[in-house]
């Protein structure tokens, strides 16, 4: 087992979790019993993380992670949710809601 990624926001995690998936190699995400309070990050060390099950697999699931980690950043502008939060632009989703950004 080794971690490959861990992210505050739990959808950025999942969809790290899908493409690892997608390529064959087999994960698990971890810290998925969150507790946080709305409006409440939780520590670092409670973010949810993802996990390849077979070390060997870990250089090639770094690779999937790290594209993936650039292909999710279009832009480092900030965006405003529908609800008014205001997201970082590294993230394509509210981490408030869960509203995916408009396009622009
Ligand atoms: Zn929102």
């Amino acid at each position: 087992m080794e971690k490959v990624y861990s992210s505050e926001n739990l959808i950025m995690a999942g969809h790290v979790k899908s493409l690892l998936e997608c390529s064959g190699i087999a994960c698990m995400i971890k810290n998925l019993n969150l507790s946080s309070g709305i409006g409440e990050l939780p520590p670092v060390e409670c973010w949810p993380e993802v996990w390849v099950i077979n070390d060997e697999d870990y250089d090639e699931a770094m690779e999937i992670v790290n594209a993936a980690i650039t292909d999710e950043q279009p832009s480092n502008t900030w965006w405003t949710c529908a609800c008014g939060e205001t997201i970082e632009g590294q993230f394509t989703t509210c981490w408030l809601c869960g509203t995916e950004r408009p396009d622009r």
